[in-house]
């Protein structure tokens, strides 16, 4: 198990496994928070949280929500927001401790436009 956590560690996120790929996509949201994502099915992903610790985000068509935590911002998650047409969850790889994740292959998603990787 892998442990993602925000700054203040009011929020943790438990993945099962090291990632095989992170994504840096340069859609508008994604390039704004400097992510770095992880992709998991939902179901694996446990979001550990106080109520009231996470503030979420939607936009266009609200089918995606980013979670943060209310206290110190850092971007955990993204989740979907009606689970029933998406199983999949997006991790913020950012939040692992940085030696997790060294050496696992990143790849440019150009999110803004084609939809395709620039890789
Ligand atoms: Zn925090």
């Amino acid at each position: 198990m892998l442990t993602a956590t925000c700054h203040c560690g009011a929020v943790s996120v438990e993945v099962p496994r090291k990632p095989r790929r992170l994504t840096s996509c340069n859609c508008s949201i994604c390039r704004r928070y400097g992510t770095l994502w992880a992709y998991y099915n939902a179901a694996d992903v446990r979001l550990v949280a106080a109520r009231g610790a996470t503030d979420r985000y939607s936009w266009g068509d609200k089918s995606l929500r980013f979670v943060r935590c209310s206290t110190c911002g850092c971007i955990m998650a993204w989740e979907a927001a009606h689970p029933a047409a998406s199983s999949r969850m997006g991790v913020n790889a950012r939040n692992f401790e940085p030696a997790a994740i060294e050496g696992v292959r990143v790849r440019r998603l150009d999110g803004a436009s084609t939809w395709k990787f620039l890789d």
